[in-house]
């Protein structure tokens, strides 16, 4: 088995996974390195600004496509690259080994270093970025529409700067403005010097008409708040400046001490591999290959590397000799003018109208549908399925805290061992509800607590950070500050790497650990099927412990984390899951319950549990049985994780789910209730957030301060009621 490693999920990348998805490297683990879920189709951003597509039909959504091919996905940045180590630097994360590695990163803008460009003006690089900031301006227009002057200028006139000059026309047109004016300015005597004369004649023109001013020949060397500043001095006063001044290398191969050009771009032999490194390989704009150095960057040369770079990665892999990428000798362009017509050009010949715009249109969306998985709501896309003959759909089974043993089978274990003998010390043990135990000895009272789960998902450092954050919530929810902690963890037998996955692993359960001042002393480790990590907690009570008890009748029930973690990761498991959704999973378990913890230390709580594996109404159950109490739950103010309602309305469920549906026999469900959020409350949790019982008079504080905390989606939920004499535990409203 040999770790290949994907950094960047750029135009060539993206390939790569899909034919991995449909003819997987023999014996090769792929793993995926993006700096951001979502990556962008270039073709299409034009048209975007222009009005013709929504931001999601240009997207490639990298996590589930990375998923259904079967490979890891790390959101991270990558840094470095020790090639000499085979090593990948990583933002915030320990750096991943790698027996072969291709980069795919892009490249940046040039000029963002002159004065004025980064705070006044729009660049084009990140692209993400740009599309991002675009979408909020045409959602929140900075300026109402009308004949007051709107003047854009554009800086650059490649391909991108050419369309993006047409097509923003085109967008305030369409909004209502009617003083716009556009101007084009760039240092060539015409758009497009490196194009066919023709083709920058006609672009002049088609800009004439639509009364576009092209300035050639020209520098801005300054952007100011109201204008770009010319190298003569000349202001062209701008109310809007979009930089698209030509691409140039990012810092990642010099940093690196990788051989770059002076721009930065890391140089490639004809196979691909950077000159220094045979088992790293990199193309798209970052590369510059040494046989043809003057290809433009352009998507397409990344695209038409993407099947080289995919089938040399497979021969790296079987020791096999290595294919060579020679470029086309030319490449069709396209120029999208945003009102349904286009230029297009090959072979020193022009031709534009709106046959030309159709063209393109169907090339970019027949791109688009080889990898684009799931639309905005995550529901498979037929274009993308119907391309994936003979793919059955993946069934999954859950690791994290929905893998358990259900409630039922444990407490009849439990009952049917003798009775634990008497201890006086124990203050807090099996026959309390709480997941946490205490024993006292003199004056100390410590508090310890056991959880362990299997994993969730494939990155072992993640794993091992919310593993360390779920073991440490039962302390949090007793009230009690974690001091101490042992770990174990089982490492799959197949795994061939076992001291890099342990030192994942480890790393992540560390850096929970260290941030809190929790001292591991200890542990131990075994091999098994599956990876699992757990940790046995212990601390010091300083003061009467909080239990899930003592809930008293009028007092609000506080949730302060958004549910939905089971179904979230059941569905990521076989990419059905939006890469943004799962970010923002990730970070709200990552949130841990600490910050929580102290919010709630100075409100004197009359019940705390974390939702764990039983879900919200498992353990809301649990809380009201032991307290002798009922609640009325406002369903609708129940937190949901974003895409959590939408996987729960397409049937998607976590494996221990239905066994959570146990706890409907306890709610008295009124008709007309949304079905799909009432299923939330049997979602299991792994590394919930905590569910608080709170005086009425303290309630809307203590939110305040959860989200000050950063638990924001935290909200009263209801509130606590004498016991039904019918037996139901909860009303719904
Ligand atoms: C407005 C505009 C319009 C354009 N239109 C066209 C066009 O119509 N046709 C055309 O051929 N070209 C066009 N281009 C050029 C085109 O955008 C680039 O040539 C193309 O995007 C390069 O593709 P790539 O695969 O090399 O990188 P990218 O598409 O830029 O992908 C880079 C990937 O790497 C990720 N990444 C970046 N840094 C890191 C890091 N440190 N660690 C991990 N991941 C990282 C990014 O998130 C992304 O997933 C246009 C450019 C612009 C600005």
């Amino acid at each position: 088995m040999k770790d290949v490693v994907l950094v960047g999920g750029g135009h060539s990348h993206v390939q790569v996974l899909r034919s991995h998805l449909m003819n997987p490297i023999p014996d090769v683990r792929l793993t995926v390195v993006v700096d951001h879920p979502v990556s962008i189709y270039s073709g299409m951003v034009p048209g975007f600004v222009a009005g013709q597509y929504s931001l999601h039909e240009l997207e490639i959504d990298v996590r589930p496509l990375a998923k259904r091919a079967g490979a890891r996905f790390i959101r991270a940045a990558a840094t470095r690259i020790d090639a000499a180590n085979k090593r990948i630097e990583l933002t915030d994360r320990p750096a991943l080994t790698y027996d072969i590695a291709s980069i795919n990163i892009g490249s940046t803008v040039i000029g963002t270093d002159l004065p004025g460009v980064k705070q006044f003006a729009f660049p084009t690089r990140p692209i993400a970025d740009m599309c991002r900031r675009l979408d909020a301006s045409f959602r929140n227009p900075p300026r109402t529409p009308g004949p007051e002057p709107y003047r854009v200028t554009v800086v650059g006139a490649g391909a991108g700067g050419v369309e993006l000059a047409f097509c923003l026309r085109e967008r305030l047109l369409a909004a209502g403005h009617t003083g716009i004016a556009v101007t084009l300015v760039a240092g060539g005597d015409r758009p497009m010097p490196t194009r066919p004369a023709r083709l920058g004649d006609r672009i002049i023109a088609a800009a004439k008409e639509r009364g576009i001013r092209w300035m050639g020949g020209r520098r801005v060397v300054e952007v100011q708040a109201d204008a770009a500043v010319l190298d003569d001095g000349q202001r062209i006063e701008s109310d809007l400046v979009i930089w698209v001044a030509g691409a140039t290398g990012k810092s990642l191969f010099t940093d690196s001490e990788l051989p770059t050009d002076d721009q930065g771009f890391v140089w490639v032999d004809d196979t691909l591999q950077v000159e220094t490194a045979t088992d790293l390989f990199a193309a798209g704009d970052c590369a510059v290959l040494r046989s043809w150095p003057l290809i433009p960057k352009a998507g397409v040369y990344a695209v038409r590397q993407g099947p080289v770079l995919g089938e040399n990665l497979r021969r790296r892999a079987a020791q096999q000799s290595l294919q060579p990428y020679s470029p086309q000798s030319d490449f069709f362009t396209i120029l999208n003018l945003g009102d349904g017509t286009a230029i297009g050009a090959k072979w020193g010949m022009a031709a534009e109208g709106a046959w030309m715009m159709q063209w393109k249109d169907r090339i970019d969306r027949a791109f688009m549908d080889k990898f684009q998985v799931l639309d905005l709501h995550g529901q498979a896309i037929d274009a993308f399925s119907a391309s994936m003959p003979n793919m059955a759909e993946m069934t999954m089974v859950c690791g994290g805290c929905a893998a358990k043993v259900a409630d039922t089978p444990l407490r009849r274990a439990l009952a049917r061992l003798p009775p634990t003998p008497d201890d006086d010390t124990v203050t807090m043990g099996l026959s309390s509800a709480d997941d946490a135990v205490a024993v006292r000895r003199g004056d100390v009272e410590i508090v310890q607590n056991i959880d362990a789960f299997t994993a969730f998902t494939d990155d072992p450092w993640l794993v091992g950070r919310v593993g360390s954050l779920n073991a440490m919530s039962d302390l949090y929810a007793t009230g009690v500050q974690p001091r101490y902690a042992l770990a174990i963890v089982t490492i799959p037998e197949d795994e061939q790497n076992k001291e890099e996955t342990l030192f994942q692993v480890l790393s992540g359960v560390r850096q929970e650990l260290d941030a809190e001042g929790i001292t591991l002393l200890g542990g131990h480790t075994t091999v098994g099927e599956a990876l699992m990590v757990g940790l046995s907690v212990t601390g010091f009570a300083k003061g009467p412990l909080w239990r899930n008890d003592g809930l008293k009748p009028g007092h609000k029930l506080v949730l302060s984390r958004a549910l939905g973690t089971g179904v979230l990761w059941h569905a990521d498991m076989a990419g059905r899951a939006r890469g943004p959704w799962m970010q923002q999973v990730v970070a709200s378990m990552l949130r841990g319950n600490a910050r929580a913890f102290r919010a709630i230390r100075d409100c004197n709580p009359s019940g705390v549990t974390d939702i764990t594996g039983f879900g919200f109404a498992g353990h809301a159950s649990e809380m009201l049985r032991g307290s002798v109490m009922g609640a009325r739950i406002d369903l609708a103010s129940v937190p949901a994780l974003p895409g959590a309602l939408e996987l729960l309305a397409t049937g998607e469920r976590s494996t221990f789910h239905d066994q959570n549906r146990e706890a409907l026999k306890a709610l008295r469900v009124p008709p007309n209730v949304d079905l799909i959020r009432l299923e939330l409350l049997f979602d299991p949790q792994t590394a919930g957030g905590l569910l608080i019982g709170i005086a009425p008079d303290q309630a809307e504080q203590l939110v305040a301060a959860l989200h000050e905390a950063g638990d924001i989606h935290a909200a009263v939920i209801g509130e606590v009621t004498l016991p039904d004499p019918h037996g139901a535990l909860f009303d719904l409203t």
